[in-house]
C-alpha cells in the first residue's frame, strides 16, 4: 500500500481505521463536526508567499508526474518549492514548501490551526524521514500555524499571521520509530481479513474515529460512553475493568451526575424539578426582559481590521422582549448583509434595541458575553451601552447545569437542542427539524458565508432561514421561562 502523510498519521493512530477505508468502508460513519468554515486552502496559499518568489508543483493524481515536476525544479540552486513531492519505498509525500538552498534543505509544513499538535509532530517527522532516507540534506524541519494572537490592522501582514516553529530535534527523535511503524501498517493491511481490534482511547484521538459505531457495535445499547461529561480517560479506564454497561456502574464510585443520568435512564424516573433553587434564578428577573441570541462566524484568517485568526464574528442576533409583566411579546432582529464587516451595524442595532438596564437572557451567556465584549473594545462610542448590556445578562442555562430540573430526555446534556425537546416533546413549532435549510449553528455560519456565491433568489430564501432559525432560538427561550414558571408555581 501507498502511504501519505495523512494515511500514515492515520495509520498509527489505529492502523484498522486504514483498513476499514480500503475494505469496508462502507460501514463508516458520517461524523457530525461543528466545523470552522473550511479556510485551509487560504491559509497554505498564504503561507507560501512567506519566503518571497516560490513555484508549485501542480497536482496531478499520477503521482509520478509530481515526483518528475519536482526533480525538475530541484535542478536550481535556490528554489521555494510548494507541494514538492516524494516518494520512497511506498511512502509518498508532498511538502507544502520546501526551501532550497544550494544542497540544503527546509521543510514547513502549514496548518491551519493556531497550535502545534502531536499529529502535526509525526506528519513532520514522516516528511523529513521520506526526504532523509532520498538522502537529501534535510538541515530543518518546521511546522507554521496560524498566531492566535496576530489582530489585523490595515493589509494583512503574513508575517505576523503565521507563527513558525522549528521542529528539527524532534523529528529526528522520532526517526527511529518511524520505519518501524510503517512496516506495521503495510503488514496489517496485507491481509485481506478484518482482524478484531478492541476500542481504546485511540477511537478519538488526535481524532474522532468514524467507525467508532462499527468497532463498538458489541456493546449494550445504554453504555458507558453514552454518559455526558465523563472524561475519556475515565471511560477508557471503567471500560478496561470490564464496567461497560449502566447496570455495571451503578454500584461504582463516580460522580453524581453521571449516577443521575444512569439511573433516570435505567428506571425511567420522573422529573427532577427543585423548585427553591429553580424559583431562586427566576427572582433575579425583571421587566424588561430581553432574550438575545446572536450567530457567528469563523475565518482562519481575518477579513477587515481589529480581527483575528477564528474569532467569533457576530453577523445575526434575534431578540424577543416584554417591555411589562403581563404584556405581549415582540419580536426585533438582525442580519448582516453579505460582504462586509457585520460588527459595526450589529453593534449600533444592537444598542438601540436593548435599553439600558434592561434584564437580558441568554442562553449560555458566556458567548453573548464574550461576542458583546469583543464589540465593545473596538468600538469606543458604543462601549458603555454595550457594557451596560453586557453587565445585566443572566444565564437561563442554569437551573439545567445545575441539573435543578432534569428528565431523562435530557440524556445528561444542558444544551437547549436537548433541553428544548425534552421539555417540549410534542410541540412542532418549537422543532428545528421543521425548519427551512438551516436547522444548528454550524448550518447558519455556512450558510452566511456562502451568501456571496448565491443569486438573488437563493439569497432570499437563505437569508429568511436564517432570520427563523435565529429566531426559533429566542423564542425557545421565552418558552422555557414560561416552563420554568409553571413548574415553580
Ligand atoms: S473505532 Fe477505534 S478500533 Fe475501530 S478503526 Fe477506529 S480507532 Fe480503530
Amino acid at each position: 500500500m501507498n502511504l501519505s502523510k495523512s494515511k500514515y498519521t492515520l495509520g498509527i493512530q489505529c492502523e484498522k481505521i486504514l483498513w476499514l477505508d480500503k475494505y469496508k468502508s462502507e460501514v463508516k460513519e458520517e461524523l457530525n463536526n461543528d466545523q470552522v468554515f473550511d479556510n485551509g486552502t487560504q491559509v497554505g496559499i498564504l503561507a507560501q508567499q512567506l519566503f518571497g518568489d516560490y513555484k508549485v508543483v501542480d497536482f496531478n493524481s499520477n503521482l509520478s508526474k509530481m515526483i518528475e515536476d519536482t526533480n525538475n525544479y530541484l535542478k536550481e540552486d535556490y528554489i521555494n518549492l510548494c507541494e514538492a513531492s516524494f516518494s520512497y519505498d511506498h511512502n509518498f509525500c508532498s511538502v507544502d514548501i520546501l526551501v532550497k538552498k544550494k544542497d540544503e534543505y527546509e521543510i514547513y509544513e502549514v496548518k491551519s490551526s493556531t497550535h502545534v499538535s502531536d499529529v502535526y509532530l509525526d506528519d513532520v517527522s514522516y516528511q523529513y524521514y521520506v526526504l532523509k532516507s532520498l538522502g537529501l540534506n534535510v538541515i530543518k524541519a518546521s511546522i507554521v500555524h496560524l498566531n492566535s494572537n496576530y489582530v489585523r490592522e490595515g493589509k494583512l501582514d503574513i508575517h505576523k499571521l503565521f507563527n513558525i516553529v522549528d521542529v528539527t530535534e524532534t523529528a529526528k527523535e522520532k526517526q527511529e520509530s518511524i520505519k518501524d511503524n510503517t512496516d506495521k501498517i503495510q503488514k496489517y493491511m496485507e491481509n485481506t481479513n478484518e482482524q478484531i481490534k478492541d476500542i481504546g482511547a485511540y477511537c478519538f484521538s488526535p481524532y474522532e474515529c468514524p467507525y467508532f459505531k462499527y468497532c463498538s457495535r458489541h456493546l449494550p445499547k445504554n453504555n458507558l460512553f453514552n454518559i455526558r461529561g465523563m472524561q475519556l480517560s475515565t471511560k477508557i479506564k471503567l471500560y478496561n475493568k470490564g464496567l461497560v454497561s449502566y447496570e455495571d456502574l451503578l454500584n461504582e464510585d463516580i460522580n453524581e451526575k453521571y449516577k443521575q443520568q444512569i439511573e433516570f435512564e435505567l428506571y425511567n424516573l420522573e422529573p427532577h424539578i427543585d423548585v427553591d433553587k429553580v424559583k431562586k434564578v427566576l427572582d433575579k428577573l425583571y421587566y424588561p426582559l430581553y432574550f438575545l441570541d446572536f450567530e457567528s462566524y469563523q475565518k482562519a484568517v481575518p477579513e477587515y481590521d481589529y480581527m483575528r485568526p477564528y474569532e467569533q464574528i457576530p453577523f445575526q442576533y434575534s431578540l424577543h422582549y416584554i417591555e411589562e409583566k403581563d404584556q405581549e411579546l415582540k419580536h426585533k432582529e438582525f442580519l448582516s448583509e453579505k460582504n462586509i464587516d457585520p460588527r459595526r451595524l450589529l453593534a449600533e442595532q444592537l444598542v438601540k434595541d436593548i435599553p439600558n438596564n434592561a434584564c437580558v437572557l441568554a442562553y449560555n451567556m458566556q458567548f453573548e458575553k464574550m461576542i458583546i465584549r469583543n464589540l465593545a473594545s473596538i468600538y469606543d462610542d458604543l462601549k458603555d451601552d454595550l457594557m451596560n448590556i453586557h453587565d445585566h445578562i443572566q444565564d437561563l442555562m442554569i437551573p439545567f447545569k445545575d441539573r435543578d430540573y432534569y428528565t431523562k430526555e435530557m440524556y445528561g446534556s444542558y444544551s437547549i437542542k436537548y433541553v428544548l425537546p425534552a421539555l417540549f416533546p410534542n410541540d412542532p413549532s418549537l422543532d428545528y427539524h421543521n425548519l427551512n435549510l438551516v436547522h444548528k449553528g454550524d448550518e447558519a455560519s455556512n450558510s452566511f458565508i456562502n451568501l456571496s456565491n448565491m443569486n438573488k433568489e437563493e439569497e432570499n430564501e437563505v437569508r429568511e432561514a436564517l432570520l427563523r432559525y435565529c429566531e426559533l432560538d429566542t423564542y425557545a427561550m421565552v418558552k422555557i421561562l414560561k416552563k420554568l414558571k409553571e413548574v415553580t408555581k
